[in-house]
């Protein structure tokens, strides 16, 4: 049985390189969002806010690689010496300011970043880094980047769009395997099938695995159960959740099957279910609130009486990471806006007996709503 790296973080999963002109536009669009809520200095670090708008993603170590962008002036990305020539540089987007091992890059930080009133920071960047740099910033008020980068990565550019739709694609061929019954189940364990799906993941064009949850009969009542070493049985539903990461952007799809002739009790509610992902659909279009779509799905889910087993909410933001803004939640009032791209997974979970979700990554569009995953939606039987 192969291992494969589940959710490793290394510095080399970037998106590939950009056109400048792409950053510079980012950039325009970040100093713009600045203005607009009196953000002095954005400050970058580890995470996926800094290549989005470089094209570089730090290592994520405990030298400090900084992004700092000013309302007005040049960019200047502090790095390790040592990692300079990593960078592909971006004429006019940023200027390159190595520092040397014994060098304070904090204190570089705060040179650049010296009378900044108020200063935006990455959500990812780590706690050491802002508690080194505070005292070279004194008075000096720190927010979160959300309304400065987050708004602007929400919305994904036609070749966002289509990234998402090719690593979409990729995984819809192996829900297709499992709908076949081309990977077996029954007398493997979660575990095994999971590094199946890992494996199939990368030989589909991923370049890593964000995860690959298999959960057979009881243990699909808890949505994010780690594949263990249950034996697949027949006549028992299987959940599986997979995705990863394709040039730079995440694939997510959940599909269920069944081991046997699907039981009239777990087909009803596998109707409802997909009536619940269907209407949340329909209602994913540009203008409705967040929380809209969570209650298209949830009030198809209560109303046929379900209601207390649908325990999450109906889906996540989706992009350079596999969970990110905008967050498909009751209380979220967030317009969709086009190129707003996000999960539909509404669930059903009978704790101790069995457990279903549905999922497909959409974008919302003119148009409407496009799901970007499309195998089979239905609870298909495999056979034993
Ligand atoms: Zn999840
Ligand atoms: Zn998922
Ligand atoms: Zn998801």
């Amino acid at each position: 049985m192969e291992a494969v790296a589940v959710g490793c973080q290394t510095g080399v999963m970037s998106a590939p390189a950009l056109d400048t002109a792409v950053y510079l536009d980012r950039m325009a669009n970040v100093r713009a969002a600045m203005v607009e809520h009196d953000i002095d200095t954005v400050l970058l670090s580890v995470g996926q806010d800094m290549p989005y708008l470089s094209g570089y993603l730090a290592m994520p170590l405990e030298r400090l690689t900084m992004l700092v962008v000013p309302k007005d002036g040049a960019a200047t990305m502090v790095i390790p010496e040592l990692e300079a020539a990593r960078v592909v540089e971006q004429p006019g987007v940023f200027d390159l300011l190595p520092w040397s091992e014994t060098d304070d890059p904090s204190a570089l930080v705060g040179k650049l970043a010296a009378g900044s009133q108020r200063v935006a920071i990455g959500d990812q960047m780590w706690a050491r880094f802002l508690v080194e740099l505070i005292p070279h910033l004194p008075g000096t008020t720190f927010e979160r980047s959300v309304d400065v980068v987050g708004a602007l990565r929400m919305r994904k550019d036609e070749a966002e769009v289509e990234a998402l739709a090719a690593a979409g694609a990729a995984v819809d061929k192996i829900a297709g395997e499992l709908q076949r019954g081309e990977i077996p189940l029954v007398g493997r364990t979660e575990a095994e099938v999971s590094n199946h799906l890992g494996r199939r993941i990368v030989e589909e064009g991923h370049q890593k695995v964000n995860f690959a949850i298999v959960a057979a009969g009881e243990n699909a009542s808890s949505p994010h159960h780690h594949p263990g070493d249950r034996v697949i049985r027949e006549n028992e539903i299987v959940l599986t959740d997979f995705g990863g990461t394709m040039d730079g952007y995440c694939s997510d799809t959940t599909r269920c099957v069944f081991t046997g002739e699907v039981p009239s009790d777990v087909a009803e509610a596998y109707e409802v279910l997909h009536e619940a992902q269907q209407a949340a659909t329909r209602s994913a279009v540009v203008g409705a609130a967040c929380q809209d779509v969570d209650r298209a799905a949830r009030s198809v889910i209560s109303d046929a009486g379900y209601g207390e087993y649908f325990i999450h909410r109906t889906g996540h933001g989706i992009g350079l990471e596999a969970h990110e803004d905008p967050y498909i939640v009751e209380g979220n009032e967030l317009p969709l806006e086009a190129g707003h791209a996000f999960s539909i997974e509404p669930g059903i979970y009978v704790p101790g007996r069995w457990g279903m979700r549905l999922e497909d990554i959409a974008v919302a569009t003119a148009d409407g709503c496009r799901p970007l995953n499309n195998s089979d939606r239905g609870l298909v039987s495999v056979d034993a």
